[in-house]
């Protein structure tokens, strides 16, 4: 394994998660005081020690995260909650007509229409009216 190879491993070397057999490779170069593995293996703990100091829990503002979500295809949680409102809110509606419905029949009218055009005393022909249940006679 040349030195470029090695040179994307000197990070997991440091951790200690490197495999064999690239493990012991590094650790012959270093053994021989192979100076481009002993900048590259200073190079990889200076880098993991950096990481180790950055903060946590930084969150992103909003709009960055919606960008970078947008960006991969994600849509924001927000919008999908609507979506589930909206959806949930007609089913809701729907079932409120269905019990009008089932009601208005109980009570012996075909549905709430005649009773109310029988309420307002409209102007519909006498024999629409009886077609539609509203005089029975
Ligand atoms: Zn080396």
């Amino acid at each position: 394994m040349n030195h470029e190879e090695l040179s994307g491993l000197y990070e997991l070397y440091t951790l200690g998660v490197l495999e064999e057999p690239e493990r012991a490779e590094i650790d012959q170069h270093l053994g021989a005081n192979c100076p481009e593995c002993q900048a590259g293996v200073k190079g990889a703990l200076r880098l993991n020690a950096l990481l180790a100091t950055l903060p946590e829990g930084v969150e992103p503002s909003r709009q960055l995260r919606q960008r970078v979500m947008a960006s991969v295809g994600v849509e924001p949680a927000l919008s999908r909650f609507w979506k589930n409102a909206w959806a949930l809110a007609a089913v809701a509606l729907a079932m409120v007509l269905v019990v009008m419905a089932i009601d208005s029949h109980r009570r012996g009218q075909d549905s709430w229409l005649p009773r109310a055009a029988g309420d307002s005393r409209c102007l519909m022909r006498p024999d629409l009216r009886k077609r539609a249940g509203i005089d029975r006679k």
